[in-house]
């Protein structure tokens, strides 16, 4: 709970949930509220919905909501505390230092803030390297080499590790003890001796920064023959790998605007394509593509080109991700670059030879991921029974993660024909093969949708946010107890409690008042498209209610006198069953 005052309060006030939610989900304005697609379970139409004023949010298949903390805890799996300060992260609102955690949290937090500060140093260390030394400047001859002057030495922070052995160790080893020196990654422990020992030795430096553009790790080229021609940091309490794309941190903004982005294998693809003014391209950093990395890319955008090497470990590479973009229901393209000359052509060396304009030329007509993977299909031995299952098996891999069913027999046809295939057996097995498929997440239907006669409906929303006459209304339906026996009488019961205070409705705060139905069925109301609400129909919607509970009253006393009560009772009865008649009759 956001206590008023509190820095919660504060983050809430300032924070815009369109906008903080809009990292995560892609929006489009319809009607007063946004919408999406809900991140929380699998859909092909949008019915998470984003409410700009009451700040919350709502989504109609699974019937999750909340604030905008909710949302973030939920994205994050992240505790109160934790999404507030992301929060005010992303809003630029400062966060005060936080006393109340507990000493290991404090501790690690501590850890890590020095890795990231010892990675800085690094970083300038590199740097310095690469600028100020002989032995840089061989390293400098190849950037150049490759066609990078130093304007795109300086803009993507490349560096030089030496190859003495020790040089960033002991420029290290003054400020940071052994045990975290070992744990940054950035040099390693002689397995027999025990001694320390830089990692990176004799190779031109990438700094990989996290999402937030902290550096966190490095990848690192040999400049020589050594092995392996790559080597990146190892794992470590501020770096996982597959939790990191290169580049992000800059690419994010391109990749919204852009509403698609571009998937490389290396940092010199990345660099290549960025300097050639393409910004929205990231970097699987050397691996191939992970879950976290698509989660993280599943914020911005659902739509990939993936343009990797093409080589063999390229081509599997690119079918690895595949498999695993089109589970995640993403619109992917395949972007292969013809040779240049006689050469296989990374996006590197493709932009060098042909330049910007045919590489981004061919970024626009990148095909659909099934031409991709039928061209590869051709290429194997077509004619022979044996050949063709082959080939039939290594595309229905990918025709099953089709979620759309009709997608997927268009395929199915196109493909046949592609490969001259007997389309029923094709058909046949595509069939077995989409009913293996794994199913949507399945909504729970006795959690969502729960009836409210539209008088109940209307009332809700007024108290949640007729100013103006909102307390009085409050009034009438408490003093006549209207709304006791209603289905949506615990609704009403906190509106009413909150409505009396005189002080504006918080929907959070009276959501989270109540149960999780009652919270769903309350936001639900808040989210219909509503005129603006007047006292007049506020009047009729109280007599409706009090039509209603006469009713309900005229048949339990109907019940008593049918129970055969003795006379003196009867008679009492009999006076009520009149005078509900007759109220019934006034406000018919
Ligand atoms: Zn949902």
């Amino acid at each position: 709970m956001a206590e008023a005052g509190s820095f919660a309060d504060r983050v809430k006030q300032q924070a815009d949930i369109v906008r903080v939610v809009g990292e995560y989900v892609r929006l489009k304005k319809s009607g007063q509220n946004f919408t999406g697609l809900c991140p929380f379970h699998a859909e092909k139409s949008p019915s998470f919905a984003v409410h700009p004023t009451k700040q919350i949010y709502h989504c109609f298949g699974c019937g999750v909501g909340g604030d905008v903390f909710k949302f973030v805890m939920e994205m994050e799996k992240c505790a109160f505390p934790e999404a507030i300060r992301i929060v005010a992260e992303k809003c630029g609102i400062p966060v005060p230092r936080q006393k109340e955690r507990s000493p290991e949290e404090r501790k690690e937090n501590q850890q890590r803030a020095l890795l990231v500060e010892m990675h800085r140093e690094a970083q300038s260390f590199f740097v310095k390297q690469l600028e100020g030394t002989l032995e840089g400047k061989a390293a400098r001859a190849y950037l150049e080499d490759r066609g990078l002057d130093k304007d795109g030495i300086e803009r993507f922070g490349i560096g030089y590790a030496p190859s003495g052995g020790d040089a960033l160790l002991r420029q290290l080893k003054s400020k940071y003890n052994e045990k975290l020196l070992a744990e940054s990654g950035l040099v390693s422990r002689d397995q027999s001796a025990g001694r320390l020992f830089d990692r990176f030795r004799r190779r031109i430096t990438f700094p990989i920064a996290n999402e937030s553009g902290k550096i966190v790790a490095f990848g690192a080229r040999a400049l020589g023959d050594d092995m392996p021609k790559y080597l990146n940091s190892p794992e470590t309490p501020i770096y996982s790998k597959s939790n990191v794309l290169y580049h992000m941190d800059r690419a994010k903004e391109g990749i919204r605007r852009q509403e698609f982005a571009i998937l490389v294998e290396g940092y010199m693809d990345v660099i290549a394509v960025a300097r050639a003014g393409i910004n929205n391209v990231v970097a699987s950093c050397g691996t191939s593509l992970a879950e976290p990395q698509i989660k993280l890319l599943q914020r911005f955008t659902k739509r990939v080109i993936v343009n990797y090497d093409p080589d063999a470990a390229g081509q599997t590479a690119t079918e690895r991700s595949l498999s695993l973009l089109l589970e995640q229901d993403f619109e992917v393209r395949v972007l292969a670059l013809p040779p240049v000359g006689n050469k296989k052509a990374d996006p590197d060396l493709f932009i060098r030879e042909m330049g910007t304009e045919t590489y981004l030329k061919l970024v626009k007509e990148a095909p659909p991921y099934v031409d991709y993977l039928i061209a590869r299909a051709r290429q194997m031995d077509l004619t022979t029974g044996e050949g063709k299952l082959r080939a039939v098996n290594f595309l229905l891999p990918y025709v099953q993660k089709i979620p759309n069913r009709i997608l997927r027999s268009e395929w199915a046809t196109r493909i046949a024909q592609q490969l001259r295939l007997e389309e029923p057996v094709l058909r046949a097995a595509l069939g077995k093969a989409a009913t293996e498929r794994r199913s949507e997440v399945k909504t729970q239907p006795e959690l969502v949708g729960r009836p409210a006669k539209p008088v109940e409906r209307r009332l809700i929303r007024m108290l949640a946010e007729a100013e103006g006459f909102r307390q009085e209304l409050a009034k009438q339906l408490q003093n006549a107890r209207l709304y006791h026996g209603l289905e949506t009488e615990k609704i009403f019961a906190a509106l009413v409690i909150a409505s009396l205070s005189g002080q504006a409705v918080q929907a959070t705060e009276v959501g989270a008042a109540l149960e999780e139905r009652d919270r769903r069925l309350f936001f639900e109301i808040l989210f219909e498209e509503a005129n603006e609400p007047t006292w007049e129909e506020a009047e009729s919607c109280i007599e409706a209610l009090q039509q209603r509970q006469a009713e309900r009253e005229l048949a339990d006393v109907q019940r008593s006198i049918e129970a055969n009560p003795a006379a003196p009772e009867l008679r009492g009865l009999l006076e009520k069953k009149q005078e509900l008649m007759r109220r019934l009759a006034a406000t018919r």
